[in-house]
C-alpha cells in the first residue's frame, strides 16, 4: 500500500512554518484516572473552563515531531517513541498523567493518516509537523494540579527550513537565563517558552537568529539555544554537546550523537563547553526537529564576536551529519533499528 497523493491546492515549494487548520486532529480526555479517547475531530477550537490550570499556572506540556513522505510514496515517523517518553517526563515534572507510549504513537499515526494528503511531496524537503500537547483543564482556582486533562495532536505541513540550502546565521549570547538547574529546563513546557519571548525578541531585533543561554549558576558554560540544542565540532573532529540538568533533551541531538559515533566513527562527548573557550571549535550548530541543523556562523558575546567556520558556508562535518539524518528521515538511507515507524 502507498500513501494518498498530496493535495494540489498548496504551493509546496513555498511553505513556511505557519499554523494551518487541517481537516482532523486527535483528542483524548482524562478524568478520574482514565483516558477517554475521543479520536479524530474536525473542530480546531477547544472549549475549556476559565479556571483551567493550563491558563493560570502553566500546567501544560507539548511535543514536536514530523511525518515524512518517502521517494516510493510511503509516509513515516521518526523516533516517535522518544517524543512519547519525553512527554511522560514533562508530565511527571508538572504533575500530569502519562499518555502511554503506544497510545501516543497510535494517535500520531491516526492524525497523519487522516491528513495524509497534506504530507508534502517527496523532494520538496517539506514534512507534516505534528504538535502533541497536554493541558490541565477543569473548574479550578487554587494552585494545585488539575483534575482533568486534554491530550491533543494537531498537524500542519511545513516547508524545508532552508529553501535555498543551509545558511549559517549569528546567535546572541543572552544576558537572561532560560531555566534553573533544578527548574523545568529539561521539560518541554510552555513556561520555558514564555520566559524566552523577551530575550528572543531582543535578539531578533538586534539581527540575530536566536539566543544562546549560559548556565544559570556562573554564566560560564553554554547551555542551549532558545529552542534547539547546541553542538560543536572540535578542530580535531570531535562532536561535543553540553551536559546540564536544565537542557531540553533533544531527539535530534541524541540522533546526531549516535550517527556521529556509529556511522562516521567520530569521537563524541557530552560535557562542559566554556564560553571563553570557543577557539576549540571548527564548526558549530543548533539542532532540533524544526530546522534539523542550523549552522552557526558566530556568537556575539558581550562586545566581542566569535566566528566559527564561516559567515556564508556550512562546514563539512555539519553538512555530512545533516545529509545523513535527513536521508534517514526521508527513507533514502538505512536507519538504525527502531528509528522509523511506517504510517502508510
Ligand atoms: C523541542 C526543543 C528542542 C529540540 O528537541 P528535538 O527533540 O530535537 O526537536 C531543543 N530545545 C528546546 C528548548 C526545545 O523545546
Amino acid at each position: 500500500m502507498t500513501a494518498k497523493a498530496p493535495v494540489t491546492t498548496i504551493d509546496w515549494e513555498n511553505l513556511g512554518f505557519d499554523y494551518m487548520d487541517l481537516p482532523y486532529r486527535y483528542r483524548a480526555y482524562w478524568k478520574d484516572g482514565e483516558w477517554y479517547k475521543q479520536g479524530l475531530e474536525e473542530d480546531a477550537n477547544l472549549v475549556i473552563n476559565e479556571g483551567s490550570p493550563a491558563l493560570h499556572y502553566g500546567q501544560q506540556a507539548f511535543e514536536g515531531l514530523k511525518a515524512y513522505r518517502t521517494k516510493d510514496n510511503h509516509v513515516q515517523l521518526f523516533r516517535p517513541d522518544r517524543n512519547a517518553k519525553r512527554l511522560q517526563d514533562s508530565c511527571d515534572r508538572l504533575l500530569m498523567p502519562h499518555v502511554p507510549v503506544e497510545m501516543f504513537i497510535d494517535a500520531c499515526k491516526e492524525v497523519v493518516q487522516a491528513n495524509e494528503e497534506f504530507v508534502p511531496p517527496y523532494g520538496t524537503g517539506g514534512t507534516l509537523y505534528l504538535r502533541p500537547m497536554m493541558i490541565g483543564v477543569g473548574e479550578n482556582i487554587g494552585v494545585h494540579a488539575a483534575k482533568e486533562y486534554i491530550f491533543s495532536i494537531f498537524a500542519m505541513p511545513v516547508g524545508n527550513y532552508f529553501k535555498g540550502g543551509m545558511v549559517p546565521t549569528k546567535f546572541l549570547v543572552s544576558e537572561y537565563d532560560r531555566a534553573a538547574h533544578r527548574g523545568t529546563g529539561a521539560s518541554k513546557v510552555g513556561g520555558n517558552y514564555a520566559a524566552s519571548l523577551l530575550p528572543g525578541s531582543k535578539a531578533h531585533a538586534a539581527g540575530f537568529s536566536d539566543c544562546i543561554y549560559l548556565d544559570p549558576v556562573n554564566h560560564e558554560k553554554i547551555e542551549e539555544v532558545g529552542s534547539a540544542n547546541f553542538f560543536g565540532i572540535t578542530k580535531d573532529g570531535k562532536f561535543v554537546t553540553p551536559k546540564s540538568p536544565s537542557i531540553l533533551p533533544s531527539v535530534t541531538k541524541y540522533s546526531l550523537l549516535y550517527l556521529a559515533e556509529h556511522n562516521f566513527g567520530m569521537e563524541v562527548e557530552q560535557g562542559d563547553i566554556y564560553i571563553n573557550d570557543l577557539d576549540r571549535f571548527a564548526e558549530a550548530g543548533a539542532c532540533g526537529t524544526a530546522a534539523v541543523i542550523s549552522p552557526i556562523a558566530g556568537f556575539q558575546v558581550g562586545d566581542t564576536y566569535h566566528e566559527f567556520y564561516s559567515e556564508t558556508e556550512v562546514g563539512p562535518v555539519t553538512k555530512k551529519l545533516y545529509e545523513e539524518l535527513t536521508g534517514i528521515q526521508f527513507g533514502d538511507r538505512p536507519a538504525p533499528e527502531g528509528w522509523i515507524v511506517r504510517v502508510d
